[in-house]
């Protein structure tokens, strides 16, 4: 698998990444280690921005399944986004990583609004933006706020690091005999409804032609790994 001329990069991960082995919420060790992923990616000489998930705090669809109203629980799950964001910015800046956590839903005195020139500014500088509340508004998620920021910040491709190695034609802890895809085109994934993404986040991607490469990020150096083309991952492409 070959990753070639990546120079800026979007790497997406779910709230889940955060909690380790608790039931939920944020665990500081597992966040500590993500940092320590990130910053070796950086180390390579990339510009990096993250968006994470809120799904180890608060989803708007479980709230909704439970009588709540859909966009107020969708609220709740986009400031759980803003906490894991900041999590990860006290992880990054231990480690020496100059962060800014941009946040969809204005919240000044603790992060600065989604601008998307500043964003700019402040990856040309060296810095890792954290893009926090998603696209800022209830019925998305944080999968679309990935691809929405990948397409802003034209990044060459979008990291999506879950607890699997890559996509299969079946769930692959359900199913001893699925089989991983080395490579797949959107259209594929969009018409056998594969669990890559949500669908709105896979056509932004294809209609701007962001490769999505999706890979485990529980394995420790595997973002590394991957971005030098060592590592096992599905490519999600034209
Ligand atoms: N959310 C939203 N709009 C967005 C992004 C997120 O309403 O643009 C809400 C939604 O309720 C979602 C929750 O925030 O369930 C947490 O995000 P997500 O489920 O994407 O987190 P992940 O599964 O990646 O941990």
């Amino acid at each position: 698998m070959a990753l070639p001329g990546l120079k800026r990069i979007l790497l997406k991960l779910s709230g889940e990444a955060l909690m380790g082995s608790s039931p939920f919420g944020i665990d500081p060790e597992t966040v500590a280690s993500m940092a320590a992923e990130v910053k070796a990616a950086k180390d390579r000489g990339l510009e990096l921005c993250l968006v994470i998930g809120g799904g180890n705090i608060f989803r708007g669809m479980a709230g909704a399944a439970k009588g709540m109203d859909r966009a107020q629980a969708d609220y709740m799950g986009m400031l759980a986004t803003v906490m894991n964001a900041l999590a990860m910015q006290n992880a990054l800046e231990q480690l020496g990583v100059e962060t800014r956590v941009q946040s969809a839903i204005e919240m000044d005195k603790v992060c600065e609004p989604v601008i998307r020139r500043r964003a700019e500014r402040h990856m040309e500088k060296g810095r890792v933006v954290i893009f926090a509340a998603g696209v800022g508004a209830p019925y998305f998620t944080t999968d679309s706020g990935a691809a929405l920021r990948a397409a802003e910040m034209k990044c060459d491709a979008l990291l999506k690091g879950t607890s699997v190695d890559g996509v299969y034609n079946a769930d692959p802890k359900q199913d001893p005999d699925a089989v991983r895809y080395d490579s797949l085109s959107y259209d594929r994934v969009l018409a056998d409804n594969l669990k890559v993404m949500d669908a709105s986040a896979v056509a932004l991607c294809r209609d701007n032609h962001i490769p999505i490469v999706v890979f485990n990020i529980r394995e420790p150096g595997n973002l590394a790994r991957v971005l030098a083309g060592e590592g096992v991952a599905t490519v999600v492409g034209d």
